[in-house]
């Protein structure tokens, strides 16, 4: 069969396939650590479960409007003033089957073969790849690891030019847990607003932030008219499973986007939009919770990793995602991930799968028990213990 051109430029995102090569290894009666996915190893709060028992009950099983339920944008137009203190109208909002559809829609609305997408390296995949899909061209920002994994901003300057369409940035920040500061992120507005380019702002992480608040680039003079928010329920309310998300999107943007959900969904589950209704209005304390105990990981696995020669990892300020430097070992990540799965049994990802930037290095998920973590901890010690003395000495 041939393929649409269109296919050789599509990526993938390699913590699926990772997962699948664990599994293979565990259907063979192996006992391996998954450090691979991003999603909370939380249950979704009790009260949000609950909302969306009673809304089936009550009927909330049909089509509903593409952009989303009213009472659902409402609500996350309310809650955006608390958390962003910015200004939302409902009719801004887009509620969508997960946050990453948001990517898809906003890039094949905006990108022509030929324009650019300036995005980070090391990022989510889906943002080079999406790219390419759309015929657009991938233009890699770096987020270097003696920066904190933040970028430079007279860099990232130099990479825009006139077929800039779209600049990406994500805070805090998958895969390195970085956050950028509020000067960062005016820099970011600065370039947009002088060039007259879209952002697309990846808030998934936003409740996730360790030290101070998080600051959403919409609040900045003149942004929200350019920029597109990316958020969804997956990680701060352990929700990955429902596949919820939602978009803030400039006026001008309501209408494509709503062609291209009734082109490819229609639109979104009718009674997870009334349970999304509670995990915005109801209580937060979960919430704080989680945010509590990947506090608490956070400093095990990055004491642990420092302890381990050869290894030197950065404390992360959000998400739940360390990026540590394995190239002491004599080992870059993608050795490091094979190795660490096929003689430790602890399965990571390999740097690479976001870019090249982090060749040096793997990506540690540790939304996964203290428990777990120690034992994982235990055994990449051990695996790189193994390794010829001369790396690592
Ligand atoms: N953006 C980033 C940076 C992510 O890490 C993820 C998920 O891993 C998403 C967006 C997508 O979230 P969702 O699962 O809601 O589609």
């Amino acid at each position: 069969m041939k393929l649409a051109q269109r296919m050789i430029g599509i990526g993938t995102e390699t913590a699926f396939e990772a997962a699948a090569r664990a599994r293979a290894l565990e259907a063979q009666g192996r006992h391996i650590v998954h450090l691979e996915i991003g999603e909370p190893d939380f249950d979704t709060p009790a009260n949000i479960r609950d909302a969306a028992k009673r809304a089936l009950d009550e009927g909330w099983t049909h089509y509903g409007p593409p952009l989303g339920q009213p009472k659902l944008r409402e609500a996350i137009a309310d809650e955006s003033k608390r958390f962003r203190g910015i200004d939302v109208d409902p009719a801004n909002v887009v509620v969508t089957p997960g946050a990453k559809p948001i990517m898809y829609y906003a890039i094949l609305a905006l990108i022509e073969p030929g324009d650019e997408v300036v995005y980070p390296d090391p990022g989510f995949p889906i943002y080079e790849s999406m790219t390419r899909f759309a015929g657009g061209t991938p233009v890699p920002y770096a987020l270097r690891e003696e920066n904190d994994f933040r970028f430079d901003p007279d860099e990232l300057r130099s990479l825009v030019t006139p077929k800039t369409k779209l600049i990406i940035f994500n805070s805090p920040h998958n895969p390195t847990g970085g956050v950028l500061t509020r000067e960062d992120i005016e820099a970011i507005a600065d370039i947009a607003r002088e060039r007259d380019i879209t952002v697309l702002a990846d808030e998934i992480y936003g409740r996730g932030v360790f030290e101070g608040e998080h600051f959403s680039i919409a609040a900045l003079p003149g942004m929200a008219e350019r920029t597109i928010i990316l958020d969804g329920f997956s990680k701060a309310w352990a929700m990955t499973g429902w596949r919820l998300g939602f978009a803030i999107l400039p006026p001008a943007l309501v209408d494509p986007f709503s062609k291209l959900i009734i082109n490819s969904v229609s639109c979104t589950s009718s009674f997870e939009q009334m349970a999304a209704v509670e995990a915005l209005s109801g209580p937060q304390d979960d919430v704080k919770e989680m945010v509590e105990e990947f506090r608490a990981r956070r400093q095990i696995i990055v004491d642990g990793l420092n302890a381990i020669p050869g290894i030197r990892c950065r404390m992360p300020h959000g998400a739940f995602y360390v990026f540590p430097n394995v190239a002491g070992t004599d080992m870059n990540g993608t050795e490091m991930a094979d190795k660490l799965l096929y003689d430790g049994d602890v399965c990571v990802l390999s740097g690479t799968a976001f870019g090249k930037v982090g060749a040096d290095h793997i990506r540690i998920s540790y939304a996964n028990s203290r428990e777990n973590l120690a034992l994982a901890l235990e055994r990449i010690a051990e695996v790189v213990a193994k390794i010829p003395a001369s790396a690592t000495a």
